[in-house]
């Protein structure tokens, strides 16, 4: 079982274990298609984290370093492989360890110094902090919530669901509702105020459906299914190029099951409105 630590015993530190590798743009080391492991590091390294350890064995993070070749300097057969396209290459339980890595790489990087009075950190000694030696303010590692709903209604020729085509996806892709959660604001009031100011509808019967890190860059995903209340769609365009009711035979492009948590409400409502 995975133990989440900042430091290492002696023995653990001496034992063979992965090495979850990052280069400059965030794209993992895989070797021959795996994530390397082994007692020594698979190339020369900086900002080594140490993420916990794994049934005695070490599970470690860092970067590349700056004057490394990240081909000649690594092991035979190995690349680095954006984060995106690594899923379903490594086990998920890897890919979410990973994802972990990246995000505390990340924090390390952007709290060299304190926030609030600009001295350089230090590593707390025994948390994952980084300390201000003159302020004594503290940083830790941050994740930004947002939450992820699926709206659901009984339309006229049956069940349908909420679907969008965010501006920032990559094509013609439609997905759930997201949004960052505010300061103040519960998670329930996001996603009342999220589906309202993206389409117009109101929405009622929020329930918790599950959650999920997601790394792209500090996210942690918070998901819900909802019932609509009222409304008629109506998009802000700064965020949506377009939304509609779908039924489970009439899906648009969708993720459905898959690496994140929106296949994950798709999936999960197909397979109550299809039994
Ligand atoms: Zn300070």
């Amino acid at each position: 079982m995975f133990t989440p630590a900042t430091t290492l015993s002696e023995t653990e530190a001496a034992a063979s274990g992965p090495w979850y590798v990052f280069d400059n743009r965030g794209s993992l080391l895989l070797v021959a298609g795996a994530v390397p492991v082994g007692d020594a590091p698979p190339c020369p390294l900086v900002d080594v984290h140490v993420l916990g350890s794994d049934d005695g064995a070490p599970v470690r993070t860092a970067r590349i370093a700056p004057d490394a070749d990240p081909f000649d300097d690594v092991p035979e057969g190995g690349e680095f492989v954006n984060m995106r396209a690594a899923y379903g290459v490594i086990p998920d339980v890897e890919w979410a360890m990973a994802g972990r890595g990246s995000q505390v790489l990340l924090w390390d990087r952007d709290h060299q110094f304190c926030g609030r009075c600009g001295t350089q950190t230090t590593a707390h000694e025994s948390e994952r902090a980084k300390v201000c030696p003159a302020c004594k303010a503290m940083a830790f590692p941050r994740l930004s919530p947002a939450v992820i709903m699926l709206v659901e209604r009984e339309g006229e020729d049956g069940p349908e669901v909420l679907l969008a085509w965010g501006r920032q996806f990559p094509g013609r892709f439609y997905s759930a509702l997201a949004g960052f959660v505010e300061p103040g604001e519960s998670l329930e009031e996001c996603v009342v105020r999220e589906v309202l100011e993206e389409t117009g509808i109101e929405v009622k019967d929020v329930r918790y459906f599950g959650s999920q890190p997601w790394p792209f860059p500090n996210s942690m995903m918070i998901g819900f299914t909802a019932t609509w209340a009222g409304g008629e769609i109506s998009i802000q365009e700064e965020e949506i190029v377009e939304a509609g009711w779908y039924g489970p035979d009439n899906l648009p492009p969708s993720p459905i099951g898959g690496m994140s948590i929106a296949g994950w409400l798709i999936e999960d409502w197909l397979t109550r409105v299809k039994n």
